[in-house]
């Protein structure tokens, strides 16, 4: 068998050559390698996402884009443009109750892994797939969602010492890595409520976060329409270290064997929601994932599935439970919406 290096043979050389690396570098190569690499989504893989686990996710999703469409009177050219569609089953059920409602928009995908675009080819047809958003066609209004796509992009982190905060590097550390201290940065680049943080505070931003962000809201704002943005996170910026891995439904250790294990970091909605306003939308919530679903009628679809499907029942009353209790992932999740300045304003948000 051929010697294959893994990723972490790789960065062991870089960093042996070169000196450690920014921890954004080393979340953006390791979730490369880990999602061009494998389906980690479901009971066999790592994690499981809201549409994995109820139909009733994508189908409200779809239903409340419809409704923005239908608000908006009812233009035509309408695109659906999904980040990050994992297996393509969100989109699926919301082209679905789309369809429905009479709503049948063409389909992008922005999808970089190849293995995730061979599942959603098998569940949606005809995609159009782009790396990034530059080459989303320029016209026909947008209605966008992105669910848990955010988590997923490079955190920068910052680290108070006792001279100072410093940019947080990546070095190694016998057969694993480590973080350590880099160089300073000006007290300027640190909100004053926590320039005097203790030694060893953590600050994350994520500068990738808010340039995907700000051109999709540009393009709302431009080519009108509507976006959903549903991830795990914080409302209010606030200090403190939030990058985890994740592997086979367990926290894993994010310094060891990197792209084998889901990188992901809470989602700052302050930093997302900011740039996106400065981009020309307008933006609703975010509000809590379980408070968003139970005001477009979960309660009411639940009952309707499980009566249609009575074997069923209970296992569909269980994946409203999961998306919907706070203490599952009704509260930890948020909703932000965006919408054009001419749009209507999606509802669940108030
Ligand atoms: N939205 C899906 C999957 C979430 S997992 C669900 O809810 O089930 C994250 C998704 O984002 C995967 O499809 C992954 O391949 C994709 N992704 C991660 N980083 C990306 C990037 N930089 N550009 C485009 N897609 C990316």
């Amino acid at each position: 068998m051929p010697y294959r290096r893994t990723l972490a043979d790789r960065l062991r050389a870089m960093i042996d050559a070169q000196g450690p690396i920014p921890v954004s570098d080393y979340m953006a190569l390791a979730n490369a390698h880990y999602y061009s690499t494998r389906d980690p989504l479901g009971a066999a893989g790592d994690f499981t996402t809201a549409p994995e686990i109820s139909q009733m996710f994508g189908e409200l999703v779809g239903l409340a884009l419809a409704d923005v469409w239908a608000r908006a009177g009812r233009p035509a050219g309408v695109r659906y443009v999904e980040l990050g569609p994992g297996r393509g089953t969100l989109a699926a059920d919301a082209l679905r109750a789309m369809r429905a409602a009479g709503l049948e928009p063409a389909v992008h995908f922005i999808e970089t892994s190849p293995i995730l675009r061979a599942a959603q080819a098998g569940r949606v047809p005809n995609v159009c797939w782009h790396d990034d958003l530059a080459t989303l066609p320029e016209e026909g209004p947008i209605l966008a969602v992105a669910n848990e796509f955010f988590d997923a992009l490079p955190v920068r982190q910052l680290v108070a010492t006792a001279t100072g905060w410093r940019e947080r590097l990546v070095a190694l550390g016998g057969d694993s890595f480590l973080p350590a201290a880099g160089a300073p940065v000006p007290d300027a680049a640190i909100p004053g409520h926590i320039r005097h943080a203790p030694p060893g505070t953590v600050l994350e931003t994520s500068p990738a976060s808010v340039a995907y962000v700000r051109l999709l809201a540009r393009r709302v704002a431009m080519q009108g329409g509507a976006a959903l943005i549903v991830d795990y996170g914080h409302d209010r910026a606030s200090a403190g270290e939030t990058l985890q891995a994740v592997r086979r439904h367990e926290y894993a250790d994010p310094w060891r064997e990197p792209g084998e294990a889901d990188l992901t970091a809470h989602v700052d909605f302050e930093a997302l929601a900011t740039a996106a306003a400065e981009a020309g939308v307008r933006v609703h919530g975010p509000v809590g994932q379980g408070d968003w679903l139970a005001r477009l009628g979960i309660d009411a679809r639940t009952e309707a599935l499980a009566r249609s499907a009575p074997d069923r029942g209970e296992e569909v009353r269980a994946g409203r439970d999961r998306l919907v209790l706070p203490e599952q992932m009704g509260r930890l999740f948020r909703v932000m919406g965006l919408s054009a300045p001419a749009w209507p304003a999606p509802e669940g948000f108030a």
